[in-house]
């Protein structure tokens, strides 16, 4: 009998560069069930187009993944990284779609703070078939291949080339489905979480790395040497609309061809050209307007400070928010505020969501609880408008103040002409523009017990379809201008513009003037007459005309 030695099968070493191409593809799509399932649950992609989307969402999660892996694709680790990802990748995908969670740095602070007992009531078949399945078949192949890494010359250049390889496939991708894409994670932002193995990577990330470059520590006390400088009779009222998501480009009064001011142009205002926001979203940039650093300091800050609310309430002044929206961001965290969101009052309500309008109903009550003495010093209200608010731009106006038509009325804008997109959302500019003839008629009536003004600035602007690109969110740097480019619109009663010592015909020469988000602050401390270490003057829009 003839003994036979088989030599085992001589495996032929794999590129890395393959091995991490065909992880991150199997994370992409199996690893991703849970975000499949939520999109086709979503009603904004539906057939082919639908399809097509999810092939492009799948190949820029595999691209970033690819690039994740790329940092860590060195011999004894590759293996390892890559077998973590797919266990996450697993794991996260039977709680989403079991449970329907989602993971986030406070999820994987709940992990990791699990304990065995609580480990072991979780542990189920369908859990063992998942990450069977999801993982650890994958892994069985991964961990019998050889994988050819070459010299230490070679891997780096091989990672270099799939990292940067990966990045360039996800953003050509973004740039392709740029508009479905944006309208889906604005609409539905918890998608980003169901995103494997992203989220985790993100999460540990955010735990680990991230905090350290943010501001922290205690809230620092900002111009508690602040004093009303000039009192005055009857007491000041100004009234600081923040709109939302407004561009300067499509107010008539700022030279844009449609009529989208028709009650504004008839009173004494002063629109300026030239504003440029903080950010390119609300929360970006609503905290940056109300703080007294202006945008470069604010973003290099070490420390948060309280804002020029909290200083005009030092002063003495009367300060409260009214919000119409979904926040104030933590500007409003310590003076008086309410939320009109939710009213349900017939006159300015409907379907859930109040018109703008609504705050002007609710201005006189919050004034009234304001204490009497602080009062009698003068008040600062803020209005923070639902304003222009995408993309269900149609929702934001009543059937009367939609002259342009046919607007398009699909959350989904990618469903409807540009030219309905712009209809839809310079209707929103029509009743903005009501909304503040209103707010300045109001004004009016009180100018026997108060000194009046208003004051209206945009968070942010928005991109209408020029060069593919719609809402806003962009990093500032590559942002366009129309995500930039906000309006300000000041009003000024003729008792305020003695109080403050400027003339409406001064401040019409200075129109054209840059300004930014950074004179916000400074030009109401100005207005309000405030003296305080924080007043920069050089920073105030109206101390060009002031008359010393
Ligand atoms: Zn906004």
């Amino acid at each position: 009998m003839r003994i036979m030695f088989i030599d085992p099968p001589v495996k032929t070493p794999r590129s890395a560069w393959l091995v991490m191409l065909l992880a991150s593809l199997w994370m992409a799509s199996l690893g991703n069930l849970a975000l499949w399932r939520a999109l086709t649950n979503l009603p904004d992609l539906s057939g082919m187009h639908g399809v097509w989307f999810a092939i492009a969402f799948a190949l820029m999660i595999a691209g970033v993944t690819c690039s994740v892996m790329a940092v860590l694709a060195w011999p004894w680790l590759l293996k390892p990284t890559v077998s973590l990802l797919l266990l996450l990748s697993a794991f996260s995908t039977y709680y989403m779609w079991m449970y329907g969670i989602v993971v986030d740095s406070s999820m994987v602070i709940n992990v990791l703070q699990t304990d065995a007992r609580e480990a072991r009531d979780q542990l189920s078949w369908q859990l063992l078939y998942t990450v069977l399945v999801l993982a650890l078949l994958p892994m069985a192949w991964l961990w019998r291949q050889k994988i050819f890494y070459g010299d230490i010359k070679r891997t780096i250049f091989s990672n270099m080339l799939v990292f940067v390889s990966g990045l360039a496939l996800t953003a050509g991708l973004t740039f392709l489905v740029f508009q479905d894409f944006a309208s889906l994670m604005r609409n539905h932002t918890q998608l980003r979480f169901l995103i494997n193995p992203l989220n985790s990577v993100y999460a540990l990330l955010d735990l680990t790395v991230i905090p350290s470059n943010k501001a922290s520590g205690p809230l620092k006390p900002l111009g508690r040497d602040a004093r009303i400088e000039r009192t005055h009779s009857p007491p000041p009222l100004l009234v600081l609309v923040l709109g939302e998501t407004a561009r300067s480009d499509h107010f008539s009064l700022n030279g844009y061809e449609r009529p989208t001011n028709p009650l504004l142009a008839k009173e004494n205002v002063v629109s300026y050209k030239n504003v440029m926001s903080c950010g390119t979203s609300t929360a970006e940039s609503v905290p940056c307007m109300f703080s007294h650093l202006g945008r470069e300091a604010y973003l290099a800050r070490k420390e948060n400070h309280e804002n020029v609310l909290d200083v005009l309430q030092h002063a003495g002044y009367g300060v409260v928010w009214i919000d119409n929206q979904s926040g104030c961001k933590g500007q409003c965290d310590r003076i008086p505020n309410t939320n009109t969101s939710s009213l349900n009052i017939a006159a300015y309500c409907e379907q859930g969501e109040c018109r703008d309008t609504v705050m002007l109903s609710e201005i006189e009550s919050q004034l009234a609880k304001l204490p009497a003495e602080r009062r009698a010093r003068g008040t600062v209200v803020v209005l923070h408008q639902m304003g222009s608010h995408g993309p269900a731009y149609f929702k934001r106006t009543p059937a009367a103040f939609k002259p342009f038509q046919p607007e398009c009325t699909d959350s989904s804008l990618s469903r409807c002409d540009r030219a309905q997109v712009v209809n839809a959302y310079d209707n929103t500019i029509v009743f903005t523009d009501y909304f503040l003839s209103r707010l300045i008629a109001w004004l009016k009536t009180q100018e026997k017990n108060s000194t009046t003004a208003m004051l209206y600035i945009s968070d942010h602007g928005e991109s209408l379809g020029e060069n593919n690109l719609y809402l806003h969110g962009l990093p500032y740097r590559v942002a366009p201008k129309e995500q930039k480019h906000v309006p300000l619109i000041s009003w000024l009663s003729p008792g305020f513009e003695r109080y403050r010592g400027v003339t409406v015909a001064c401040l019409q020469k200075e129109r054209e003037r840059a300004l930014s988000h950074d004179h916000l602050s400074h030009t109401v401390l100005g207005l309000m007459s405030v003296r305080t270490e924080v007043y920069q003057a050089e920073r105030d829009a109206f101390d060009n005309c002031a008359q010393r």
